[in-house]
């Protein structure tokens, strides 16, 4: 094992392991995504208790060993449960989605301390009780950014024409880019309508500042252009269903 080390992080996934243990998954500061093995998590009545339920956010210390790639965890310090988000269920919904894509768009190890920080930023948001539906699409749409698939919503694909107001366009969810009018009557099957204030407001969440999210306001056409294209983005990127997305919109209903 190497000297212990510590980091904040956050629940991804949380499994039993044989007659005693945990399997956990985190998404950690400057760690990235680390699994690690907490023994004695199912039988210990202090060491570890409500402090490994999803989402919560930790102060975690950990060991790595020298070879295979569980970590030991050590022990675990709660800074927050989010305890909003598990009362209600659409807010847990949200934090379901995001839970999901987390765990399909991103490998152990992978690191990137802006995931770190949108992710927190969208779960302490759902825990404020803040819209639970403008908080996905915009922790989804940072989210494709940063793992290298940021849509492009400056132009059309085909004729390079820059997005304009009286314009209508169309995403295409297999190449991540906009599709004009007429060059969409040419024939593109694979194309989600997107208005062009829809356009104007992810952009918007594209370039502001954390901070400053929680200012944009999403119409309700905003919010269902916005929601089926990321969800199609997706599906088609990660090559499958993502689970969560039915009750996602069902109590978004
Ligand atoms: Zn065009």
């Amino acid at each position: 094992m190497t000297p212990e080390k510590e980091t904040a992080a956050i629940v991804l996934d949380c499994r039993d392991q044989g007659e005693s243990d945990k399997i956990v998954t985190f998404f950690c500061q400057q760690v990235g995504r680390l699994s690690g093995i907490a023994k004695g998590a199912k039988r210990s009545k202090q060491r570890f208790v409500n402090k490994l339920e999803l989402f919560s956010s930790l102060h975690l210390t950990y060991s790595l060993p020298r070879h295979g790639s569980l970590a030991f965890i050590v022990a675990a310090e709660l800074q927050s449960s989010f305890l909003n988000l598990r009362k209600n269920i659409a807010l847990y919904n949200a934090a379901t989605v995001i839970r999901e894509f987390m765990l399909i768009g991103i490998s152990e190890k992978e690191r990137d301390d802006r995931i770190f920080e949108i992710l927190f930023w969208a779960l302490q948001s759902l825990d404020e009780k803040r819209p639970h539906l403008s908080i996905v699409v915009i922790f989804l749409i940072r989210f494709f950014e940063y793992i290298g698939y940021r849509p492009d919503l400056s132009h059309c694909l085909h004729c390079s024409r820059p997005v304009s107001a009286q314009g209508r366009y169309g995403f295409n969810y297999t190449t991540g880019c906009l599709i004009c009018a007429a060059c969409s009557s040419q024939g593109f099957q694979t194309i989600i309508p997107l208005s062009p204030g829809t356009i104007k407001l992810l952009t918007t969440v594209q370039h502001q500042p954390l901070d400053r999210l929680h200012r944009l306001q999403f119409s309700t056409l905003a919010l269902e252009e916005s929601l089926n294209m990321l969800h199609r983005f997706g599906r088609q990127l990660f090559q499958r269903d993502i689970h969560s997305w039915e009750a996602l919109r069902r109590e978004g209903k």
